[in-house]
């Protein structure tokens, strides 16, 4: 049998997972990447932002050294943007050529250049000095991704509208910085750039920040009483009607959402708008497979990854929100369809993906919310703890934040919502949880060590089963 030629277009965590996985399997594979190696999320993404984020905890932590008994922090506390660009730049160099010997080792051709569908069965790549290159292929995954979003009237500029790509590569920190978007990206900027001594004022049109189908509006409250209390300005339920630009820098007109009720100007001198994204399937030539978009643009795609085109398969961010815009998603989805173009029948199973925002404190959440589930499965119920009643949350200073499990009328573990500090990583035993079907009982009945802030979850546990030790019932 002759061997299987494989070429994916765009090397992010979903692209080239799939091409690590084909290439396992016995294929041919070219991987065509138009940039670094590793996405958004390693070169504009997760990665970049999450090297910010913990330059602005040590900027919270410095500044609050005092009322740990520690002396001699300077203050305020300054941020030095260039070195933070020489952190990240370094970071993401060094994992993007790990990347890259990796690819070579298996034997993946990685090719840099912008690839185009030219017909049903060939790819064109336009390499960095203007060469093309043509390749056939028996499969073809399109895992290009996606790109901001602009607004009506806030078209980025890359300068003063800007969007993440440029907040995360900034030289200077903006003085008075407008977040337009209270989702997961505008909320983790918002507060990094907070953190760094930047005047951030935040606006969301929904009713609450963070407004995830998938997370629980306790967990907003929360976080919501938590901006309040570090003074961080937000304003639901409103939008961004007009921005002029002038020599006080830009004027921002915000009003209701609804259109009702009176506006508020205010000045910034950088406005970031975080208020989605869209697929990066422009210039492609998916017209040339006779691929049609969905009505928002979004490539589609069976639950197998494979499109309606013969032979042609799509995975990550490209497929749209509706699949979950997530790295980790798109990795889970890179290796399903490169293991269904080999005969596999693999899917993903989209409720039971974690979800981990880095905000201060962080947030993770799985499954059902407390409302979802009750409308599924009458008689849910939520098991809450809250961080203020753990002693390791007490040692560490950091006790805002609740711990909820949501189980059915049979006690099975439906759901999980972290607010607090190490959620991100605490969520995994939830989504462990949600996955083999554990029961409130089975949590229950785990030793958690102590003092450990998985004590929450197990508190949490108890509190289902019924028998609360610390918390209320
Ligand atoms: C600010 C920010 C923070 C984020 N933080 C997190 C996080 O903490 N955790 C998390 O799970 N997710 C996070 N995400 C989301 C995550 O980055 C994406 O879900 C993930 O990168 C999607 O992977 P993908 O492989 O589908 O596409 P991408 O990562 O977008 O990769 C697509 C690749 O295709 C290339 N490409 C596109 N068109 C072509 C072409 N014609 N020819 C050649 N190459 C092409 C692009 O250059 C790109 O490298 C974040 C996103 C942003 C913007």
């Amino acid at each position: 049998m002759s061997e299987m030629n494989i070429v994916v277009i765009g090397a992010g965590p979903g692209g080239y997972a799939a091409a690590i996985r084909a290439s396992q399997l016995g294929a041919k594979v070219t991987l065509a990447e138009k940039d670094r190696p590793g996405g958004v999320c390693l070169n504009r993404g997760c990665i970049p932002s999450k090297i910010m984020r913990r330059t602005a905890d040590a900027a919270r932590e410095a500044a609050e050294a005092a009322a740990f008994g520690v002396s001699g922090a300077a203050s305020p506390v300054e941020v030095d943007m260039g070195l933070l660009r020489e952190r990240q730049k370094k970071i993401v160099e060094a994992q993007a050529q790990g990347l890259a010997k990796h690819f070579k080792a298996l034997g993946i051709n990685l090719v840099k250049g912008e690839a185009r569908v030219e017909a049903p069965g060939a790819v064109e790549v336009i390499r960095e000095d203007g060469k093309a290159e043509k390749f056939s292929y028996d499969h073809l995954l399109i895992a290009v991704g996606s790109v901001p979003a602009s607004l009506p009237g806030l078209t980025i500029d890359g300068r003063r509208i800007i969007s993440s790509d440029q907040a995360l590569w900034m030289e200077t920190k903006p003085r008075r910085l407008l977040v337009v978007g209270g989702g997961v990206i505008g909320c983790e900027l918002a507060q990094i750039f907070h953190d760094f001594g930047s005047q951030v004022v935040l606006v969301e049109g929904l009713n609450r920040l963070l407004p995830l189908p998938g997370l629980d509006e306790e967990i907003s409250k929360v976080y919501m009483r938590g901006l309040k209390k570090i003074k961080l300005p937000f304003f639901t339920g409103q939008t961004v009607a007009e921005v002029r630009e002038g020599p006080g820098g830009l004027t921002a007109v915000i009003r209701p959402f609804s259109g009702e009720g009176a506006a508020r100007e205010m000045e910034f001198d950088q406005i970031l708008v975080s208020i989605g994204r869209r697929p990066a399937v422009a210039g492609l030539g998916l017209e040339a497979l006779g691929l049609t978009l969905d009505g928002r643009g979004w490539v589609e795609a069976g639950e197998d990854f494979r499109t309606k085109a013969p032979n042609v398969w799509a995975i990550g961010d490209c497929l749209g929100p509706s699949r979950v815009m997530l790295a980790h998603v798109a990795t889970a989805e890179g290796l399903a369809a490169a293991e269904n173009m080999f005969g596999g029948r693999r899917r993903v199973d989209y409720g039971q993906v974690p979800s981990a925002v880095f905000t201060a404190p962080e947030i993770g959440f799985v499954g059902l919310t407390l409302a979802q589930a009750q409308e599924k499965r009458p008689g849910s119920k939520a098991g809450d703890f809250l961080f203020r009643q753990l002693g390791k949350a007490q040692a560490l200073g950091e006790t805002d934040g609740l711990t909820r499990l949501v189980a059915g009328p049979d006690g099975r573990i439906l759901g999980g919502h972290i607010i607090g500090p190490s959620a991100t990583t605490l969520i995994a035993e939830a989504a462990a949880a949600v996955s083999c079907g554990l029961t409130a009982e089975d949590l229950a009945a785990t030793i958690h060590a102590h003092p450990t802030l998985s004590e929450g979850l197990w508190e949490a546990a108890l509190s289902l089963a019924g028998r609360p030790l610390h918390g209320a019932s």
